[in-house]
């Protein structure tokens, strides 16, 4: 630490991101990226943007947002763009936040550290045992609630039912419904947006989209609270997107058929993988998203963690409170799957003897 940094940021603990090893032999199941390159029609598009490099980007998106805009059936200046949805879900906290935030105990390990950061005061909501999230638990908060749905790490996810019930008992509050992971099998909010406008959508390109590289996240909301978000990042940094992420946003969103063929093979992978883990003496979650987070009935989940490691596959343990011995492993290839259980098959009869 230096003299210069303000005091106030000197206890800050910053976001643990996943792994990125260098090195490419790793089977990578640890920070729920596609295991599919982006669209072909989106690597078209960005080689042919690299040659505009040198203008700055359009600050208000304008192509990407009509695709955007017409692909969910919203109108164009209801809908806001973010270098990654952490951008927006800092921008949330940093000014929509008025009475403090509230979420859940497990979830999204950034929201704590964006409270930290802003300054935030947070009520912490604890699952129940089971791990779900009970809307009655929300109700009357008096504070900004953000909810991952589906939840991460858990992949447990609430139907549109339960989130319309916590719209309706928080009528003085903002609700920002995270749905990173819902293109694998939840229910999203968006068909609330007309009837609620104290719903944000948080979304990104980052999972479904396989383009968490290009650093592309959406919200959605009513006019005005898109025209908050918008003075914000006015003030802050209008070229927030790059050209050749704007351009890889446009093409993804109109190639509507790759992305639909990404999300069935990975729904499909899961069930097969939820299945295997299963007969191996694993609990899975009822995960709709594109990673399965399990516990093994013997095995401690920290020492399968790094003898997967070992061995060249990385998956996410969470040195945290209740969930210390599970395991989120992302959904990959089925080439990928199977270099999974060809490890960890040899670790449990290994260990077994
Ligand atoms: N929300 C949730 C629940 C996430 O798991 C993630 C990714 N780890 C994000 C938001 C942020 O994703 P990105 O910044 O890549 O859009």
């Amino acid at each position: 630490m230096s003299q210069y940094l303000d005091a106030k940021y000197a206890a800050l603990q910053p976001y643990t991101p996943g792994e990125q090893p260098r090195d490419a032999d790793y089977t990578k199941l640890n920070t729920n990226e596609s295991p599919f390159a982006p669209s072909p029609k989106v690597q078209l598009a960005v080689a042919s943007e690299v040659a505009c490099l040198n203008r700055y980007p359009d600050p208000a998106a304008h192509e990407l947002r009509e695709s955007f805009a017409t692909y969910y059936g919203v109108e164009t200046d209801c809908v806001f763009f973010g270098n990654g949805s952490d951008e927006i879900l800092a921008f949330c906290f940093q000014a929509l936040c008025p009475q403090g935030a509230a979420f859940a105990d497990i979830t999204y390990g950034f929201y704590p550290v964006y409270c930290a950061l802003y300054g935030v005061q947070h009520t912490l909501v604890p699952l129940r045992e089971d791990f779900s999230l009970v809307p009655e638990d929300y109700y009357g908060m008096g504070r900004t609630i953000f909810i991952a749905n589906p939840n991460a790490p858990t992949g447990l996810a609430l139907s549109r039912r339960q989130v319309e019930d916590i719209l309706q008992n928080n009528a003085g509050s903002l609700v920002i419904m995270d749905e990173a992971y819902v293109d694998f099998g939840g229910e999203s909010a968006v068909p609330l947006l007309t009837k609620y406008n104290n719903l944000l959508v948080v979304g990104t390109f980052s999972k479904s989209r396989a383009l968490a590289g290009g650093r592309l996240g959406y919200a959605m909301g009513s006019k005005e609270l898109i025209e908050d978000l918008n003075r914000v990042r006015f003030s802050f940094n209008p070229y927030n997107l790059s050209r050749t992420t704007l351009a890889a946003g446009t093409a993804a969103i109109r190639d509507e058929a790759y992305h639909d063929k990404c999300c069935r093979s990975i729904v499909q992978t899961r069930a097969e993988t939820a299945r295997a883990l299963e007969k191996m003496g694993f609990e899975c979650t009822d995960s709709h998203a594109n990673f399965l987070f399990c516990s093994h009935e013997t095995m401690p989940a920290q020492e399968l963690y790094t003898l997967l490691k070992e061995r060249r596959v990385l998956v996410r343990w969470f040195d945290q409170p209740r969930i210390q011995n599970w395991l989120r492993v992302t959904i990959g290839t089925k080439e990928e799957m199977d270099k999974f259980f060809f490890e960890l098959r040899k670790i449990l009869r290994e260990t077994k003897d």
